[in-house]
């Protein structure tokens, strides 16, 4: 009787750890600020709601600096895009 209490919290465990690291990691899109061409970039929502980083292009190379807005609530996520420079 106790072995399986055990072995049904052991499960309950692993599957909240599997839901928490999808929510912590996901992808969003934004436009390049040269090209105009739709990129997908990976967002870490641990870092916060608000995050800023350079990430180049996937198409015309050039470095673009992305601001980027997380909600909280629905995880909905803003991407502004800056020339570098
Ligand atoms: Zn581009």
């Amino acid at each position: 009787m106790q072995t399986t209490i055990v072995k049904t919290f052991r499960r309950n465990v692993s599957t909240i750890r599997k839901n928490f690291e999808i929510k912590m990691q996901t992808t969003s899109e934004f436009y390049c600020a040269y090209c105009g061409e739709p990129n997908v970039t990976f967002v870490d929502l641990s870092a916060g709601g608000q995050q800023s980083y350079i990430e180049d292009c996937q198409v015309c190379c050039r470095p673009n600096i992305l601001y980027l807005r997380v909600d909280e609530e629905t995880l909905d996520i803003e991407i502004d895009t800056e020339y570098e420079g």
